[in-house]
This record gives C-alpha cells, structure tokens and sequence, in this order.
C-alpha cells in the first residue's frame, strides 16, 4: 500500500508541427491518496483523466510539479519497484498468448510461476468467477468481458502495491458492467491497495470509490463522497453532471432580494445578492411534484419514459419554451399532449450565481 501525492502537476501538448495552440490537459493539480484508499477520477471524456492517470504511473513526465509515492518522488523509483498493476479500456492483450501465460508474465520474469495457480484459484475464490476455464484460452477465443477479466488478473497478480484503472468496462455491455464492479470491489478490498480509478461514469464511480474527485478542463471541480457530491455540489457544473435523470435548470433574476423566475413563481435566496443579478435555480427531478390544478405550474407532456428497475415514470414537459424532466412514481398513466400541473420542493432547491456557476449558499 502506498501514499500518492500530487503538487502543482501541469502537462501541456504540444503539436509537432506547432500548427495547433497547445492543450493545456492538467492544470495545477493537488491531489493526496491516502494509504489504502480508493479514489475515481470523475469528468467528461477529454477532461485530463487519461493524462493523469499516465502521469501517476510515470508512463508521462509532468511539465512542472511533482508526484510521489510514499513521500519520494516518483522518478527517484525505478519502474520495477513501483509495484503498479494497470488496466485500461482496450487492453491488447498479446495474441499469441494464452491467459495463463498473460496472468503469469510478472511472476514468470521473477522465477516465481509456480505462484500463478494460486494466484488464479485466489482471484477466482473472491470474485467468484471461474477464471481458472479461461487460463488455457487464447484472446480472440475470450469474449470483451473475459478478456477484462483476464487483464484485471493480470493486474494483481504481481507485488502489488498501488492499481490504476482507465475506464476497464467502458466498452462492455451493462449487464457485464454491473457484474464486473461487484468483483472488482470484492478483489480491491480484499487486496487492500491504493487505488486510483477514472471513469466518466457516476454508476461505476459511486460503486467503486471512497472519495470522488469530480474533474474538468485539467481541474478539480470538487472532491468528496458521491452523495455530499449531489446533495451539496458546490457549483453548477458537478449539480448536473451528477445524478440521473439530470438536474432541472431555471434562469431567473434578483429583485426585491427574491429569486424571480417570472411564470416560475419567486423564491427566497439562501444569501442576499443584489438586485438585477443573474441566478440559475437547480432542482432534480424527484423534487418537482404534479398537483392540483389550481396551485400548479401548467405543462404539457412531451414525452413519458417509465423506468421500471428504478420504480419511476420520466416525464419530459414543456412549459412555454422551457423542457424540464419531471420523476413521478409507476402507475398513474400520463399521455403526451396532456397538461399538468407542477409544484417545486423549493426547500430542495439549489442556487447557482448564472455568470460564474458557484453556488450561493
Ligand atoms: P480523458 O481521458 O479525460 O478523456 P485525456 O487525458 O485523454 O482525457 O485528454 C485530455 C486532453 O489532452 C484532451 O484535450 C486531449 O485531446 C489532449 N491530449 C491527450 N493526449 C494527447 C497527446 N498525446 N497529444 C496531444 N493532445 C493530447
Ligand atoms: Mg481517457
């Protein structure tokens, strides 16, 4: 187990041929894991995940800024002693190799294959996955998930000391998806190693980690358990990236110290903001209720999705030009074209400052 630490780490691309302004893909980025821990790297796809992760493994070199394992810079440890079992979206596996041989290859550089069937019978015993049929196999007999499964034996069948995985089943199918972070979660906590995880997935990132680092452009947004992360997003951009369906946005302005929203009706501020400033109102969609006529906010339905897993009807409305996404419970049918009538929980109601995205509270 290790500690990492991250100070004032930049990368920026250059292009070659200087045609193209420089990418700025990590800017000056803090970051401690702790011993232990399982942190996610969470943000939309070109966010910096990738570069970061390639940096903590030292496959890259920052620009400036330092990384370090257990307090000692990381390019003061040679590759061998860094102890990192990886995997990523599409690991190639070798072709001409079969599983065993793939699993086995750390151990076999080190005399130590006898090692590999117990190692495979441990994974097998702790996810539960009869790994053991896939070791005499060779890649392009293994479907997309057995070849992950393959490759997340690999990975810690080795001195392990710290994992890093680039969104291992973004390509599998959700079935398998789902399957596959129940054993993952089962092999990490009992290995009990540091691990740093990127996905831009907030299912697999609630599943997997203690601590959700929510990134963008290079960044950190915000950093903490998925669910302070959606009760409490300290800006407007981590309020819509996490939770599904999304949260529901409404422009409106100060006046007379009230949030005014015009036909959306007036709500009180958490914090006084002078009048004429602009303020985007968050509310998710299982704060919004259909009412009774007469103290309701008139919509027309657009659209009814009915999410049975998840035991509720999506409703998309209109209301004037405006569409928002209502959650009622199954059962009460709705029809496309009707209008109801809503009323918002203002008490869960999120204040967002429109021009810069943070919070008012
Ligand atoms: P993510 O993994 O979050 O999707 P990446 O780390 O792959 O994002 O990329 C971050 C940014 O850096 C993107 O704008 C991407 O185009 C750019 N980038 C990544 N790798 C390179 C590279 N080798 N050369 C130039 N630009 C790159
Ligand atoms: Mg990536």
């Amino acid at each position: 187990m290790r500690t990492i630490t991250l100070e004032n780490v930049c990368k920026t691309f250059y292009d070659k041929s200087r045609k193209l302004t420089p990418v700025l893909a990590i800017k000056d980025f803090n970051l401690r894991v702790e011993n232990g821990e399982a942190v996610v790297l969470l943000g939309p796809s070109g966010c910096g995940k990738t570069t970061l992760l390639r940096l903590i493994a030292g496959l890259d070199h920052p620009d400036s800024g330092e990384i370090y394992y257990n307090d000692v810079p990381l390019d003061a440890i040679p590759i061998e002693e860094r102890g990192i079992g990886m995997v990523f979206q599409n690991y190639v596996l070798i072709p001409h190799w079969e599983s065993r041989k793939t699993v086995g290859f750390f151990l076999r550089l080190r005399d130590r294959e006898d090692e590999v069937p117990a190692h495979v019978e441990t994974v097998a015993k702790i996810t539960g996955v009869d790994i053991e049929s896939l070791m005499g196999r060779f890649p392009r007999n293994l479907s997309g998930g057995e070849k992950q499964r393959v490759s997340i034996a690999r990975a810690f069948a080795r001195d392990l000391e710290l994992l890093l995985f680039d969104e291992p089943f973004a390509n599998l199918d959700a079935k398998f998806r789902a399957q596959a972070r129940v054993e993952l979660k089962r092999l990490i906590q009992e290995f009990n190693v540091t691990l740093v995880y990127v996905t831009h997935d907030q299912v697999e990132a609630m599943s997997v980690a203690d601590r959700i680092v929510v990134m963008d452009a290079g960044r950190i947004i915000q950093a903490g358990a998925y669910e302070n992360l959606h009760a409490n997003p300290d800006n407007l951009f981590v309020a819509e990236f996490l939770g599904t369906p999304t949260i529901n946005k409404f422009w409106g302005v100060v006046s007379d110290g009230e949030w005014d929203g015009s036909y959306m009706g007036r709500a009180r501020l958490p914090r006084r903001r002078p009048n004429g400033c602009e303020v985007i109102v968050g509310i998710r969609p299982d704060h919004i209720r259909i009412c009774e006529e007469a103290n309701g906010i008139p919509a027309t339905i657009d659209r009814v999705t009915p999410y049975y897993a998840e035991k509720f009807n999506l409703l998309e409305v209109w209301l004037r030009k405006r569409r928002w996404q209502i959650q009622v419970p199954l059962g009460q049918s709705f029809v496309p074209g009707d209008t109801v009538y809503c009323r918002l929980d203002w008490s869960r109601a999120l204040f967002f400052e429109a021009t810069t995205g943070t919070r008012i509270r």
